[in-house]
């Protein structure tokens, strides 16, 4: 794999609940990448219109006219079950439709083109990938193939093969996975090498938009990072503080004018967007206002808001981020007077209130801001992309990496009891085995399941896969020994070896695809959908150059005429047809507002043709 993107260099990219960002090395420095509107964050949503599919951006500054056909939240489907309680929650949440596909797989319902579309969880996560290397690409100037893609630490092992196969979909090759986490403290590490003396204890506070995350890392002189503890809230961040403001503003709407908005879905998603542009604001300046014309039944909305109003909507929240960073320290077995040094991960820790909150706990410790708390994560995944690519900057290649487990793994036995072979926290790369014995007599097949999880019985954590071990000699129960393997690659992906230890007969388990993981021919599948659909956008967008370009033409035409000296110089019978053109190709632009491409242009080609003598 190494060395294998020296002329194309690879991307590190930040896939995240709510915005992504890229970042390439380039010119022994990380770069962090424009989109084309100019953001340096991506927002991960993608919309599906009459005519159009939409990513970024344009697809967020639409979601309140379109709610139920734009799909944001796919990461909180990726490698998940339709049945998992979790999605079950999400689900009462969203907009947009999920229903239960083959192999409990969940299934987003849209409607593209005026038919009904379904799409996996990768899929959508594919199409934001996508955008996300189109981005790099047209930065770079070239085709951009590897990259490196950064996951939440607790994220399971169906969790972190589904994101790489989203990564496949848009067609990346997932050089390789680190945890968000660490890729921040690469980013702290690389930027504060001299200050690495010894051994550095980090803590990783990440508050995004959808989830918060805190990590407890260590730091070794020499560049060895490892992941101690995380702890975490899948449902607290940026969006939740917005919902505050939101139903602030819902209750203060009634109060003037006595109606209800909050059933009005399109006015709940224009407040919800000016909400967050108001929390936004609030973290630079203490007052400004949510005016919204019309929002419903006619009715304008407006309401001063102060970031003293923000922060008591907020409060309650604030404060389970703290509890939780607590619970991880303790989790790590750590003081706080032990922590070195804070980093601030995610766009929510960009709140004041949330930084001296954080910075009271700490009693008073400055808090690491050098790295840009929306950047730090791809930045990292920048120069791990770099690392594994075979750059040759020393700084890179100085640099070494160890990841922890960020969950137990084992075998069920009997009575449902959960062996644990690796435990939680081990840095990986890792293996493990462990010997059982038949608890029968003759027994001559053994069922190994794989779960993963910290509770004692197996089947209340999460269920990974099974497969069977047969032709195990006929011996009396407790004699025929079988060894299980369990090994973690660099990638945090698991592999697990049963053999019968009499015959040395051994069994590998392919988690993945009994994991619900997707074959290699749906896949393929995927990846040409991926590829249709890039091209239905490409003639889109050739389509509205078109129309765009009749519409130039007709307007300078109309105005051409009028003038004077064509008045004047042209022959009556001339000027009557081409009026008459005109006002003919005029009326049937707007009557045929979605006509094809070779339509408009050939339209054009005509007007032109008769209304040559204007010019
Ligand atoms: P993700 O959770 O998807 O990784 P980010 O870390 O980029 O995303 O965080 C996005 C969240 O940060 C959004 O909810 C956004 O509103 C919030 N955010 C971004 N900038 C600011 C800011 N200046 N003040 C407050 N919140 C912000
Ligand atoms: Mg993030």
């Amino acid at each position: 794999m190494a060395g294998e993107g020296n002329d194309t260099p690879a991307i590190g990219i930040d896939l995240g609940t709510t915005y992504s960002c890229v970042a390439v090395w380039k010119h022994n420095r990380v770069e962090i990448i424009q989109n084309d509107q100019g953001n340096r964050t991506t927002p991960s949503t993608v919309a599906f219109v009459d005519d159009e599919r939409l990513i970024g951006d344009a697809a967020k500054n639409q979601a309140a006219m379109n709610p139920s056909n734009t799909i944001f939240d796919a990461k909180r489907l990726i490698g998940r079950r339709f049945s998992d309680s979790n999605v079950q929650e999400d689900m009462k949440l969203w907009p947009f439709k999920v229903i239960k596909g083959s192999k409990d797989k969940p299934k987003i319902v849209v409607c593209y083109k005026g038919q009904e579309k379904e799409f996996l969880a990768e899929e959508i996560s594919a199409m934001v990938l996508g955008k996300m290397k189109e981005t790099a690409e047209a930065y770079l100037g070239k085709a951009v193939k590897n990259a490196v893609i950064t996951v939440p630490a607790y994220f399971n092992d169906s969790q972190r093969q589904a994101t790489k196969d989203a990564g496949t979909i848009a067609g990346l090759n997932v050089i390789r996975m680190i945890n968000e986490p660490t890729a921040a403290a690469i980013a702290y590490g690389l930027d504060n090498e001299s200050e690495i003396v010894g051994r550095l204890n980090v803590l990783v506070f990440d508050l995004g938009g959808g989830t918060f995350d805190v990590s407890v890392m260590t730091i070794e002189e020499g560049g060895v990072y490892e992941v101690k503890a995380v702890a975490g809230d899948t449902h607290l961040g940026g969006e939740d503080f917005d919902n505050r403001i939101v139903d602030h503003c819902v209750s203060e709407f009634k109060k003037k004018s006595n109606k209800d908005l909050s059933g009005n879905q399109r006015a709940m998603g224009r407040l919800r967007f000016a909400c967050e542009k108001a929390k936004r604001i609030l973290s630079c300046t203490t007052r400004t206002s949510v005016d919204l014309d019309g929002l419903h039944e006619a009715i304008d909305f407006s309401l001063k808001l102060t970031r003293a109003k923000f922060e008591d909507l907020n409060m309650a929240l604030f404060n389970k981020c703290i509890e939780i960073l607590e619970t991880c320290l303790n989790d790590a077995n750590m003081k706080k007077s032990c922590v070195d040094q804070v980093i601030l991960v995610g766009g929510s820790t960009r709140i004041p209130k949330v930084q001296h909150m954080l910075q009271h706990f700490f009693d008073g410790r400055e808090l690491c801001k050098s790295v840009n708390p929306d950047e730090a994560v791809a930045y990292g995944a920048a120069v791990m992309a770099a690392k594994v690519s075979g750059c040759s900057d020393k700084s890179v290649q100085d640099m070494l990496l160890r990841d922890v487990t960020p969950l137990s793994l084992g075998s069920q036995l009997r009575g449902d009891r959960f062996d644990v072979v690796i435990p939680r926290n081990t840095p990986i790369p890792t293996s493990n085995a462990k010997t059982y014995v038949t608890v029968s007599d003759n027994q001559s097949a053994i069922s190994v399941k794989v779960y993963q999880g910290e509770r004692s019985r197996s089947t209340d954590n999460h269920f990974l896969g099974r497969f069977e071990i047969s032709g195990i000699p006929p011996a009396p129960k407790g004699v025929s020994k079988i060894m299980e393997c369990y090994e973690i690659d660099a990638n945090g992906i698991l592999t697990v070896n049963a053999s019968v230890m009499s015959t040395g007969k051994m069994k590998k388990l392919v988690i993945s695809n009994e994991s619900g993981r997707l074959s290699k021919e749906e896949i393929e599948k995927m990846v040409n959908d991926a590829e249709t659909y890039k091209l239905e956008d490409l003639a889109f967008e050739k389509k509205a150059k078109a129309y765009n370009d009749l519409e130039d033409c007709l307007y300078k035409m109309k105005y051409k005429i009028k003038e004077y000296s064509i008045r004047t110089s042209v022959h009556p019978a001339i000027l009557k047809e081409m009026e008459k053109a005109i006002a003919e190709t005029a009326k049937w632009l707007e009557d045929n507002q979605g006509a094809p491409f070779a339509e408009l242009h050939l339209k054009k080609v005509h007007l032109e043709c008769v209304c040559k003598p204007l010019f």
